[in-house]
């Protein structure tokens, strides 16, 4: 069966706040420049019909879209200034902040919220709400909106230049035979194609590497964000109040600290994010949050409530000298692909949008001059510097990099940054950051027999009350793939999971994945063999960041797959 190729002018990889955000302003800008070449207020020639799609993975948009999330309303504003007529829905506007130091059984509250984390004049919000509504304003917009249809490759010509991305196929099954609703996905090919997949996109990573994009930069670091959404019985938690946490139940080597913002209808949004550059290798982030909510302030606020939502995601918080080079020929990456998140505010939102916008205005630029090399597109990365994006992330440049000399170092250089404008440790332009996977040792190094997480986590049970294990968990992310198709995840050797990876690190990825697909099964005779559950995955991709050998290799599955994380 051929493969259609469709022509677009414009491709936009991923249905996220940066992309969706970015196809509207060129739309707009697009009919702004036709209507008035024809009514004679511009010189030259319309620019006429200007194709622009979006494909995304999720079944619909925002399905895949998970944040905690407090949002600047910043980006928001300048995309659209009337977004609160416009119908944005926001859950509260932000009506009090407050900064917890937990100790295993107390919570001190600090007298000062950290500058960073004040949040007064921001909003509350579902990402996935936010981004399922910017959908909908693309489409009135005349954008082509294609959810289930996940990026799967970059297409380039012979001097490498990006000329469009090819779709994922559909109906293959898991032997890799096709089924007899076999699809091939379709070349769409682009004069620009914008990548705004999320964190570490796998399009965007693979093109990072081709290119040398991230040539001279700093390694990208992670964290993992682990979510719940509960719904309580009473007022006990008002609408509009943001809590951030730090302590429990991290340790000081570990990066990590806690959120609790009350949403309506008595929804209580609670999750714990943790550095996936820790160094202990029995730690398990999904672990780590079901311990946050054993801590007696946080069982208190959930106690007799019920969990109706659940989802995990990793954030890119290297900051600004991890960000890769934002342009190419034939291409700009965007949002959280690119690292456009401030890890001292928690904040990636009103970035991803503006990035998405400061694309759109590139790409209108190249359309007229109808050059879309690297040295026209180069223009993006320019009218970032000279935005508000590069002020705000320079500032806190340094943050993350502190944190791998402990915690209380950690917090010193983030004092220390915040007088001298980002400076680490007050003096250095710019401090090393240790991509996860190195930066995790191994199990005799912390002293551990085996990989008993018991030795970590000896006080965690999970009640099916307050804590829940990951298979639970996952329930609640709404979770559907096919189970007939080949699985997305590629673990290129797994002689290495047995044997090495077993010795050395006890298979971190039984722990690091907080959707259980990853399992060393008993297969008799005292062996074990690897084992994905892949339909379980929430697409957080972590396992692509802290596998330690780098052989594990996330890809799209079939489009329409994933999580459904409605009001997360
Ligand atoms: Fe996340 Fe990988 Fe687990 Fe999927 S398999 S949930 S991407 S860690």
């Amino acid at each position: 069966m051929g493969r259609e190729s469709l022509e677009m002018d414009v491709v936009f990889v991923g249905a996220g706040p940066a992309n969706l955000s970015g196809a509207l302003h060129l739309a707009r800008l697009v009919r702004e420049q036709n209507h008035a070449v024809k009514s004679g207020q511009l010189q030259g020639k319309p620019l006429g019909e200007v194709q622009i799609a979006v494909i995304e993975k999720g079944s619909s948009v925002g399905a895949h879209i998970l944040s905690g999330a407090v949002m600047d309303p910043k980006g928001l504003v300048e995309l659209m200034p009337e977004f609160v007529e416009q119908g944005a829905p926001l859950e509260s506007p932000v009506k009090e902040d407050h900064f917890l130091y937990l100790t295993p059984k107390h919570a001190i509250r600090s007298p000062i919220t950290p500058p960073p984390l004040v949040n007064h004049g921001y909003y509350i919000v579902s990402l996935n709400r936010l981004t399922a509504w910017l959908g909908e304003k693309c489409e009135e917009a005349g954008v082509n909106v294609f959810p289930e249809f996940p990026g799967a490759e970059m297409l380039y010509d012979g001097s490498d230049r990006v000329v469009g991305v090819r779709t994922g196929d559909k109906g293959i099954d898991k032997e890799g035979k096709h089924k007899q609703n076999f699809e091939p996905g379709i070349d769409l090919l682009a004069k620009v194609t914008v990548l705004g997949e999320g964190v570490r996109g796998s399009l965007t990573k693979k093109l990072i590497r081709r290119l040398g994009l991230d040539e001279g930069r700093e390694p990208q670091v992670y964290s993992l964000g682990v979510k719940e959404l509960w719904e309580l019985p009473d007022d006990r938690y008002p609408t509009g109040r943001v809590i951030h946490t730090l302590g429990f139940p991290s340790d000081q080597w570990t990066y990590g600290g806690g959120w609790i913002y009350g949403m309506q209808n008595r929804v209580l949004n609670l999750g714990y994010v943790t550095g996936l550059d820790y160094r202990d290798p029995l730690i398990d982030p999904h672990a780590e949050f079901q311990r946050f909510k054993t801590h007696p302030f946080v069982a208190r606020l959930v106690n007799g409530g019920k969990l109706i939502r659940y989802g995990a995601k990793a954030i890119a918080a290297g900051g600004l000298h991890a960000m890769p080079k934002l342009y190419a020929d034939g291409v700009l990456i965007v949002g959280d692909s690119a690292g456009f998140l401030n890890a001292a505010r928690l904040k990636g939102i009103h970035s991803a949008i503006k990035s998405g916008m400061l694309a759109a205005e590139t790409i209108f630029e190249s359309l007229l001059a109808d050059d879309f090399s690297a040295s026209r597109l180069e223009s993006y990365e320019r009218r970032v510097k000279e935005s508000w994006i590069t002020p705000e992330m320079r500032r806190y440049r340094n943050f993350h990099a502190g944190f791998r000399h402990g915690r209380w170092l950690g917090i010193v250089n983030a004092g220390l940054q915040y007088i001298t404008g980002g400076r680490a440790w007050g003096i250095l332009d710019r401090d090393h950051q240790e991509p996860g996977h190195e930066a995790v040792r191994k199990l005799s190094a912390y002293g551990y027999r085996g990989d008993d997480p018991a030795q970590r986590y000896k006080d965690l049970r999970f009640d099916a009350t307050l804590t829940f294990n990951k298979v639970t968990d996952v329930y609640y992310a709404a979770v559907a793939h096919d189970e007939d198709q080949p699985a997305h995840l590629h673990v290129l050797d797994t002689n290495v999971c047995a044997t090495r990876c077993a010795e050395e690190y006890g298979n971190p990825c039984q722990r690091f994945c907080p959707a259980a697909v990853y399992e060393m099964a008993d297969v008799g005779n005292g062996h074990r063999r690897l084992q994905i559950n892949f339909s379980n995955c929430v697409h957080c991709k972590t396992c692509d960041i802290m596998d330690p050998y780098q052989i594990i290799n996330w890809v799209t599955p079939e489009g329409g797959g994933g999580p459904d994380y409605k009001g997360m």
